[in-house]
């Protein structure tokens, strides 16, 4: 329900009453508010991009094209804004694909506890050397149905977040356990956290605590939300834990039986 108040007052005389509208915002006016803010934010995400590759073309084309100093770099820059919309909009047509009911996951038999490794040597590889990983894995094979390939997808996403916004010197903590039928999963970071508040609209699409900064390292505000989708498909359950200042740890819990789609 949304209120709005008028007050009722003739110049600058007594105040005599005040009206309250209450609206009643139905579920499709919401589900329709929310359709237009994200086409809103997906237009503005593509445009950003795309004016600051036209500046730069531009620029090469008023004689920066000559400078040998300058024209690699304007050419870097139009580059990486190319990558950003290429991923922006491989993540778009992801959510817009799990958006379409007849959509189908690709359940598979799978041992978590070695697709965790994998994933996890992965970034070992790849990360910047100042930042430590622990792990405390579940030391038998834990065999679960699920789509492999979009867990993959949605631990990559938690990971490269705790690698984002990781100090140097930081550690990231890996945690997988059994409990009950579930298997529950932490990541957990010593980086930037994230305020009380924004806790739960992290998984939201598009958001971000800080925009800026989230473009700055490339983000897309996207890859959470993709992670929900994948884990709720999963009938299972996501949710973010942080301290500001402090860190964040990222936890998922996947039933290790049946899931709703082939339950249903
Ligand atoms: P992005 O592409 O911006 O990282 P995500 O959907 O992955 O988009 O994350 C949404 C927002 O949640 C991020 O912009 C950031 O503000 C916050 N966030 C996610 N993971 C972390 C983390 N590990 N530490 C701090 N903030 C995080």
């Amino acid at each position: 329900i949304r209120a709005s108040f008028s007050v009722i007052q003739k110049d600058d005389g007594p105040v005599n009453g005040v009206i309250t509208v209450l609206h009643d915002i139905t579920e499709q006016e919401q589900i329709e508010r929310e359709r237009r803010e994200f086409v809103s934010n997906v237009s503005h995400e593509l445009r950003t991009p795309l004016t600051t590759m036209r500046s730069y073309l531009e620029a090469l084309q008023d004689g920066a094209m000559s400078d040998e100093q300058l024209a690699p770099k304007f050419l870097n820059v139009t580059q990486q804004e190319t990558e950003r919309m290429i991923r922006l909009v491989t993540d778009l047509l992801q959510l817009s694909k799990m958006d379409n009911k007849d959509y189908n996951l690709n359940f598979q038999k799978v041992n978590l506890r070695e697709l965790i490794h994998q994933v996890i040597d992965r970034f070992e590889m790849s990360k910047n050397e100042k930042i430590t990983f622990e792990k405390y894995i579940y030391d038998k094979p834990l065999p679960v149905r699920v789509d492999r390939d979009k867990i993959i997808q949605v631990l990559d996403n938690i990971i490269s977040n705790a690698l984002k916004y990781s100090p140097d010197g930081g550690k990231v903590i890996f945690t997988m356990n059994k409990e009950g039928n579930s298997v529950h999963i932490s990541i957990k970071d010593e980086g930037v956290g994230i305020p009380k508040q924004n806790l739960t609209k992290i998984f939201d699409r598009f958001y971000r605590v800080d925009k800026a900064r989230s473009r700055e390292i490339g983000g897309t505000g996207l890859g959470l939300a993709i992670a929900k989708e994948v884990v709720n498909a999963h009938n299972g359950e996501i949710w973010a834990e942080s301290e500001y200042g402090k860190g964040t740890t990222i936890h998922v819990k996947l039933p290790t039986h049946q899931t709703r789609e082939e339950s249903a």
